[in-house]
């Protein structure tokens, strides 16, 4: 375990709560869904309008960075974690095992929306890697892109020497650029035009660019690394009552004539996540038809 320090000039930008999800501009007015007109109206937009690939990737993106943040919440392991008494609004922390505390941090003496803010920004801590071995399944899923890459890059950043995110293609030919941790450096869109990213946040490429799934193929081998993550993946489809008991294959092992090797080389996390995923959609539609549903009754 190491020790982690979350030092408020590096994250400090991505605290500012008053800003459309989709897009990231600054909203005029506090509102409730947290969404710009422009997002809001062009969402109702007829099929084929203009930006609508943009707002399908940036309502994409969303849901994956939602599922990503409460993954973390529920099965991230959170200790030892306190502000440093030296620099407000910066804390120190270790990252612990399986087990242990479950809670996220407390973010004393601020407000609910700051402290939503907070918790992302805590989330997506020292996540990049952890995220591109997570998600290849699901991003493969979820859209349809020309390319996309795993692009590892140096940051304009003061702090962060190395960071890494994709680099995607649409079919039209426009390149965004898609960074589900980029709240710990303090940046905020999700989805940003590709060459305003690279003049705006990168110093230096330090690849043009992996297929996706290299980093998930290169913890493969680690078995440390995929336990913790099976674990994970386990208690997320646990919460949504669907954990099946024989889901990494533990139960044919013996059939395999003891060749466990062989049958753990198959098994795809990043597939079983995409399964939670999909677990997490559905309960999310469904938690808003019972919200339409409590809302339809209140008027009869
Ligand atoms: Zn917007």
């Amino acid at each position: 375990m190491s020790w982690y320090v979350m030092d408020k000039a590096d994250y400090a930008t991505a605290l500012d709560p008053e800003i459309c999800k989709l897009c990231s501009e600054h909203l005029s007015a506090s509102v409730e869904d947290y969404m710009c007109d422009r997002c809001r109206n062009s969402l109702s937009d007829p099929p084929g309008s203009p930006g609508e690939d943009l707002m399908f990737l940036r309502k994409g993106a969303y849901k994956i960075f939602q599922f990503l943040m409460d993954f973390g919440r529920e099965t991230g392991t959170h200790c030892d974690f306190e502000e440093d008494t030296e620099a407000e609004g910066s804390y120190i922390f270790q990252v612990g095992l399986p087990g242990q505390t479950r809670a996220l941090p407390e973010f004393a003496g601020c407000d609910e929306k700051t402290r939503r803010c907070l918790d992302y920004v805590y989330l997506s801590w020292s996540q990049c890697d952890g995220v591109l071995i997570m998600i290849p399944s699901i991003m493969k899923e979820e859209f349809i892109f020309e390319t996309i890459r795993e692009y590892y890059y140096e940051p304009k950043h003061p702090s962060c020497r190395s960071h890494v995110g994709y680099r995607v293609k649409m079919v039209n030919g426009d390149e965004y650029s898609l960074g589900f941790t980029d709240r710990q450096l303090g940046w905020l869109p999700l989805v940003s035009p590709w060459s305003e990213f690279y003049d705006q946040r990168v110093r230096r490429e330090r690849t043009s660019g992996k297929e996706l799934g290299y980093q998930r193929d290169v913890v493969k081998g680690d078995l440390q690394e995929r336990g913790v993550t099976q674990e994970k993946i386990k208690t997320m489809l646990d919460k949504y009552g669907v954990l099946d008991e024989d889901l990494f294959g533990e139960n044919e092992e013996e059939e395999q004539d003891g060749d466990e090797e062989a049958g753990k080389e198959d098994m795809p996390m990043d597939v079983e996540l995409n399964r939670a995923y999909r677990w997490y959609l559905s309960f999310s539609i469904l938690e808003e038809y019972k919200e339409w549903e409590r809302e339809e009754w209140e008027d009869l």
